[in-house]
C-alpha cells in the first residue's frame, strides 16, 4: 500500500486525487491525518484511512504497518517540525517502509530562508535512517498569489523580493509529480527540485493588470518595511515575518528552479497566467 500523511490537506488530498487518476486502486491507498472527522469523507471514497499525529509516535506505527511506500507531506507547524518530523521517520524506518517520498523545500541543503532549516534537518533525519527516500523540493505554491487577487487589484502587489523570480507552481501540478514519482520504479535517491516556470513580483502585477484591466504595479519594499506592512494588514508578527523572510529568499533566487517538474509530469506545469484566469 502508500501511505499518505497530511491527507485532510490540500496537496496531501490532491497527491490520492492524482494516485487514483493513475490506477491505484482506492483500498491500497492509506490516508493518514490527525482530525478524524475530515478522515471519514477520504473513506466514503474507499480509502483506507488512520488517524495518526507527527506528536504520537505509537499512532504512527500503527499507521504505517505494512506500508510499501510512504508519502510524507510535511507538517504545517513552524517550530515543531524537527521533534514530529524525526517520529515519522523512526515509526517509518520501525515499519520498514520500502521508500519515504518527502516534500521538501527548493534547494533545501543550500537555502538561507528560515523556513528551509527543518526541511534540511528532517532530509538529514531521512539520510541517516538508512530509508531509501526521495525528496520533492517543491518550491512556492502559486496560490501562494492567485489566492489574493482581491488585494492586489484594490492596493497593488507589494513585497521585499525585488527583481528576484519565484518558480510558483500549482499544488495540483506538485501533487501530479508526486504520484507520478510515487508509481514509478527505480526512485530511490533521486532529489527532485520541483517548480514552474519563475517570474518576478513586477511580472505577477503586469499579468494581474493585463487579465484584470485593473492598473497594478509592484512595490518593492525592504524586508522589515514588507514586515510590517503584513502585520498592519492583520497577519500575525511570525507569520509576517517569515513571508518576509521567504521574499528576501526569492531575491536573492532561493525559490528560483529549474525543469524537474516539467519533466516528471511530461508537459509544462501551468502557468501563472493560467493560474490567474482560473482564480478569477
Ligand atoms: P496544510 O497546512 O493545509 O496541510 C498540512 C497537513 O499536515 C494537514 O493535513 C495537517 O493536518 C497535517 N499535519 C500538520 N500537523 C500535523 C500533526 N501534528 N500530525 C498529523 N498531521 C499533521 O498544507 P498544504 O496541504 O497546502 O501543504 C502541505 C505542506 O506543504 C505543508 O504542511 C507545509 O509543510 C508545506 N507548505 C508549502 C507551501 C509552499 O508554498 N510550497 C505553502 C504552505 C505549506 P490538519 O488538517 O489536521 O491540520
Amino acid at each position: 500500500s502508500i501511505v499518505v500523511t497530511g491527507a485532510t490537506g490540500p496537496l496531501g488530498r490532491q497527491i490520492i486525487s492524482s494516485l487514483l487518476e493513475r490506477g491505484v486502486p482506492a483500498n491500497q491507498i492509506v490516508a493518514v491525518g490527525r482530525d478524524v472527522g475530515r478522515l471519514a469523507s477520504l473513506a466514503e471514497l474507499g480509502l483506507v484511512t488512520q488517524r495518526a499525529d507527527y506528536d504520537d509516535p505509537g499512532s504512527l506505527q500503527a499507521a504505517f504497518a505494512g506500508a510499501e511506500k510512504l508519502m510524507f507531506v510535511s507538517g504545517s507547524e513552524v517550530g515543531n517540525r524537527v521533534v514530529q518530523h524525526g517520529n515519522v521517520v523512526t515509526a517509518a524506518r520501525e515499519a520498514g517502509v520500502g521508500l519515504v517520498v518527502y516534500t521538501s523545500i527548493a534547494k533545501a541543503d543550500t537555502s538561507t530562508l528560515a523556513l528551509a532549516a527543518e526541511h534540511k534537518a528532517t532530509e538529514q533525519l531521512i539520510r541517516d535512517s538508512g530509508l531509501p527516500y526521495v525528496f520533492l523540493r517543491n518550491s512556492w505554491y502559486l496560490e501562494n498569489y492567485t489566492g489574493q487577487l482581491a488585494t492586489y487589484r484594490e492596493h497593488g502587489v507589494a513585497g521585499a523580493a525585488g527583481d528576484g523570480r519565484v518558480s510558483a507552481a500549482t499544488r495540483a501540478d506538485y501533487a501530479a509529480a508526486a504520484a507520478a514519482v510515487l508509481t514509478a520504479p527505480d526512485q530511490a535517491g533521486s532529489v527532485y527540485e520541483l517548480g514552474g516556470a519563475p517570474f518576478s513580483m513586477a511580472e505577477l502585477a503586469a499579468e494581474v493588470s493585463r487579465q484584470t484591466g485593473a492598473p497594478v504595479s509592484y512595490l518593492d519594499l525592504p524586508v522589515d518595511k514588507y514586515t510590517e506592512l503584513l502585520v498592519a494588514a492583520g497577519l500575525p508578527e511570525g507569520y509576517a515575518a517569515m513571508l518576509a523572510d521567504a521574499d528576501r529568499g526569492i531575491a536573492q533566487g532561493e525559490l528560483e528552479v529549474g525543469d524537474d517538474l516539467a519533466r516528471l509530469l511530461g508537459r509544462t506545469p501551468t502557468t501563472l497566467a493560467e493560474a490567474i484566469r482560473a482564480a478569477l
